[in-house]
């Protein structure tokens, strides 16, 4: 059976590796970055770059969508309205195409998103991912996936190519959720260290953290981010400002089930000091800088 054809809408630190997987295993793709610099590598690669997120989805068999956050999300799949044509992907989506929303958003979007979805009759998922850079360069993320079984089933062997799990939650917004929570603890978990780092305890910093590591508070995160923060080395798996957003969405879905995720507040606040300081686009590691700096 031939492969079905890809629409991939958003280059950026992971949908650049996302992308470079479909590719690789023989997917017919075609590519839409909002800076069109970052599509223009992919021409030679084998894509077929559109000049918008409506043009890439108009012969789409399916529609995956990798960017920063809702406004980003809902600008590629709506779009703006231009001498009454709408430019998003779902003006020009044709009916059985399914779409899949892989960006960290919020669930109220995702839901909005599934119902426009369903009015064109196209299939819908949300597919937020764990993993970063090199997970997605290496086709070794995990799917977090809402939606109906059906549209699952058939987008599944594009979702493998980019993959080592997926998992399948619910209905529409379910993946949304879960991203929201998984977040929500690792960036605790960043902030934490960052206040943690020993550095004017009078502790000598490489052995404490090396116990810190190996004992019960060393998850992959916490190994991973000490080495970033003491090298230190902020080159961006995962940006700064993203995990800020990450935490201030966890903290709406809390505040609509009445828990208040004070632990979150708490740590957007250190995220939020860091931006202020100028560090938005580096990677999460340097939420350290302005502790440092006191
Ligand atoms: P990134 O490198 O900053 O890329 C962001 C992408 O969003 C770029 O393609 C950017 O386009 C696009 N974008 C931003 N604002 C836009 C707008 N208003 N209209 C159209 N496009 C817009 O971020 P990333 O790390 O790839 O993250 C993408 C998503 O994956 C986010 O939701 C993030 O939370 C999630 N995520 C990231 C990681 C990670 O480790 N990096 C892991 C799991 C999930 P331009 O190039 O034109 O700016």
């Amino acid at each position: 059976m031939s492969k079905p054809h890809i629409a991939f809408l958003g280059l950026g630190i992971m949908g650049s590796g996302m992308a470079r997987r479909l590719l690789a295993d023989g997917f017919p793709l075609t590519v839409f970055n909002r800076d069109a610099e970052k599509a223009k590598p992919f021409a030679a690669e084998g894509a077929h770059v559109a000049a918008s997120a409506r043009e890439a989805a108009a012969n789409a068999e399916v529609i995956i969508s990798m960017v920063a956050d809702d406004n980003a999300s809902r600008s590629l799949w709506f779009g703006e309205v231009r001498a009454g044509q709408a430019k998003g992907a779902l003006a020009a989506a044709k009916p059985g195409a399914i779409c899949i929303e892989c960006s960290t958003v919020t669930v109220n979007w995702v839901r909005e998103l599934a119902a426009a979805t369903a009015q064109i009759n196209c299939g819908f998922l949300d597919a937020p991912v764990t993993g970063s850079k090199i997970q997605a360069a290496a086709g070794e993320l995990n799917f977090l996936v809402g939606g109906d079984s059906a549209a699952l089933e058939k987008a599944r062997p594009v979702l493998a190519a980019m993959s080592k799990s997926i998992v399948h939650l619910g209905p529409a917004g379910s993946g949304s959720l879960l991203k929201l929570i998984n977040n929500f603890v690792c960036g605790v978990q960043v902030a934490a260290l960052a206040e943690a780092m020993i550095e004017r305890s009078g502790l000598e910093r490489a052995r404490a953290l090396e116990v810190l590591a190996n004992g019960a508070p060393g998850s992959p995160l916490l190994k991973a981010i000490s080495v970033r923060m003491t090298t230190p080395d902020f080159t961006p798996n995962f940006l700064l400002k993203l995990m800020a957003k990450d935490l201030g969405y966890a903290i709406q879905e809390g505040s609509k089930l009445s828990v208040e995720l004070i632990t979150a507040t708490a740590a957007l606040e250190e995220f939020q000091r860091a931006i202020a300081a100028g560090h938005a686009d580096q990677d999460m590691a340097a939420v350290i800088e302005p502790l440092r700096k006191k």
